[in-house]
């Protein structure tokens, strides 16, 4: 039996909790400070969520939104 699985698990952005709270190191462009989720996704599908432990900040600026890990 031929078992195929695509999956993983990814972090996502949830509610904003406070807009502009940081800057970006990246691009020097306001960072929001939301809360995190993780999501499930089979076969690039979300089959599951839930919120991360801590909030991050999360660059609005930046073309591709980067995780800002050093706050
Ligand atoms: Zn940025």
């Amino acid at each position: 039996m031929f078992f195929f699985f695509v999956g993983g698990v990814e972090q996502g952005a949830g509610r904003v909790l406070k807009e502009a709270a940081g800057r970006c190191l990246r691009c020097g462009g306001a960072a929001d400070l939301v809360e995190t989720e993780k999501v499930l996704k089979l076969f690039f599908v979300p089959v599951k969520r839930w919120p991360g432990k801590d909030p991050a900040y999360l660059c609005g600026e930046y073309p591709l939104r980067v995780w800002l890990t050093d706050g």
